[in-house]
């Protein structure tokens, strides 16, 4: 079975002002699209790679043949990366998660507020292009760290529940060179009830 780009699950207008829809479209239909093309293109001819789910496919990463390993990293980490990015974003969303998540984000970050500081911060910090990320590691306990290019933290064993793409095409339409205020409006759009849904997934599996 080849892969599919997934709908998106909301109109290309839905996220405005925060992330225009210029922007989301192109960014969903032309990057995110490409990165499936290329992947299934990389994977052309191996059936057994083709039977695997793309989480499968990253974990065991290391097994990939040489000849196309980097083009499963690069193109299977943006087909998985972008597939998170839209399940984890909503219009009119609420601002913080609840319960469990809530508490285990303070435990590990000291407040919300300080959770949000160090996103934005590994975000700007982040040279060139890549992500910032909540996993939830084996052992069940959350982290937050930041990979480049299409990187995925599924390569590490982690499950990743929320992740932002620093890469300019995610941001430059609208906000041109300035990546911190991207960051700092992108929490508008956090959809948490299903960051909470996937944290109580990666936990229990
Ligand atoms: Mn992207």
């Amino acid at each position: 079975m080849s892969h599919t780009l997934p709908q998106l699950p909301f109109a290309y207008n839905a996220l405005e002002p925060f992330m225009d829809e210029q922007t989301v479209k192109i960014h969903h239909d032309l990057h995110h699209g490409a990165y499936v093309t290329k992947l299934n293109a990389a994977l052309e001819g191996k059936d057994d790679l083709l039977a695997m789910t793309i989480e499968e496919l990253l974990k065991n990463i290391s097994e990939v043949p040489e000849s196309i390993k980097q083009a499963v990293i690069n193109n299977g980490g943006g087909y998985a990366n972008h597939t998170l990015f839209w399940k984890i974003m909503t219009p009119g969303g609420k601002s913080e998660p609840e319960g469990e998540l809530m508490t285990k984000i303070n435990e590990l970050c000291g407040s919300f507020a300080e959770f949000k500081t160090a996103i934005e911060n590994e975000g700007a910090a982040r040279f060139g292009s890549g992500w910032v990320w909540l996993v939830v590691k084996s052992d069940g306990t959350l982290a937050h760290y930041s990979t480049p290019n299409q990187d995925s933290p599924i390569m590490n064993g982690d499950k990743p529940i929320l992740g932002v793409d620093v890469w300019e095409h995610a941001y430059y339409l609208k906000y041109q060179n300035r990546r911190p205020e991207y960051l700092s409006n992108w929490w508008n759009l956090v959809n948490w009830d299903k960051v909470e849904e996937l944290y109580q997934n990666a936990k229990n599996n």
